[in-house]
């Protein structure tokens, strides 16, 4: 069955859906080793196909399998890289924790992570293209402790190798569009930064025959944005909502010329944003006058799993509809 992604303004997820299903549990029974990783990838999807069915029913064009596996961005792939150990909770501030895996040893990419579920979803997808999204290299040397390399360079480009195999098992799959997520970059929105980061995409990307993609959110976005325009990627995933779209004039001022994945649905706020201001912020880039529809990919701001489900889904069907309504128009 294939399924016809819209020329113009086609919709699509940055990649989390809120965890539907018995997925936290499932999640913690692999923690606890109750269940081998066959069997958690088998057991969870069920949750899986309540996220594809929120995403069809909406009418979104490219989907994700909204890593019901992850519970954490960083942790799930820590836990099933060789070179790591558990690690201890860190305090962030107040109460929260969260822990930050520990590398003690030469990281090394054991098996597969993110290919079960990405082929599941693709069985149950109705045709329709599934993104093959992955936490990047930035963001993993980053949020890691490290005891063992005591060089960022180096942590950095042996995690950019096992993107890329895990990469290439997707490519070899049939993955058409391939997402790097990078929110930790924008922490750190500085020049030297931003090139180490690109040597690993340089790395990770090289002759990759995909819709090659980077999710950044929050931050400095605006102070990033020149030293990431020449990033080996197709398409650049931005959140715009939640900053009052103070990024667009600077995406004209910088000459931006990419693909862009344009965040309009703040997931940080259980309002649901009408299909009316999501159309109004369509207008906005598009009076820019900088890329043409064709180019604009309509999207939340970043993953959706921190909103409860109802209004998760309820975001994506007016993102459906304001696209739809642009389609018209532009
Ligand atoms: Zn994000």
């Amino acid at each position: 069955m294939s399924y016809e992604v819209p020329k113009k303004f086609p919709t699509t997820v940055v990649g989390s859906y809120p965890k539907l299903g018995n997925a936290s549990e499932i999640i913690k029974k692999r923690d606890r080793n109750e269940i081998s990783e066959g069997e958690f990838h088998e057991k969870i999807r069920d949750s899986i196909n309540e996220v594809v069915k929120d995403y069809l029913d909406a009418g979104i064009d490219i989907i994700s399998d909204g890593e019901q596996s992850r519970e954490d961005m960083v942790v799930y792939f820590a836990q099933r890289l060789k070179g790591y150990n558990e690690g201890d909770w860190v305090r962030i501030f107040d109460n929260v924790y969260f822990r930050k895996p520990v590398i003690v040893g030469k990281l090394e990419r054991i098996k597969e992570m993110i290919i079960t579920d990405w082929l599941y979803t693709n069985k149950i997808s109705n045709g329709r293209p599934v993104k093959l999204i992955i936490t990047g290299p930035y963001t993993m040397l980053e949020w890691s402790f490290d005891l063992f390399y005591g060089d960022r360079r180096e942590i950095i480009m042996d995690f950019a190798k096992i993107i890329r195999e895990e990469i290439l098992e997707g490519i070899r799959n049939g993955a058409k569009y391939v997402q790097v997520d990078e929110p930790a970059l924008s922490t750190r929105p500085w020049k030297e930064e931003a090139d180490l980061l690109k040597e690993a995409l340089d790395y990770i990307f090289k002759g990759i025959d995909a819709k090659r993609i980077v999710h950044i959110c929050y931050g400095k976005l605006e102070r990033l944005l020149p030293y990431i325009l020449d990033y080996p990627v197709d398409q650049f995933d931005l959140e715009f909502k939640n900053s009052n779209f103070r990024l667009l004039p600077y995406l004209k001022e910088y000459g931006y010329n990419k693909e862009l994945g344009y965040g309009v649905v703040d997931v940080h706020s259980l309002q649901v944003e009408s299909v009316n201001e999501i159309k109004e912020a369509i207008d906005k880039l598009m009076k820019l006058d900088i890329i043409g529809p064709e180019k604009v990919y309509i999207d939340p701001d970043c993953g959706l799993k921190l909103l409860p489900r109802d209004i998760a889904k309820e975001k994506l069907i007016n993102m459906v509809k304001a696209a739809k309504i642009a389609r018209e128009q532009y």
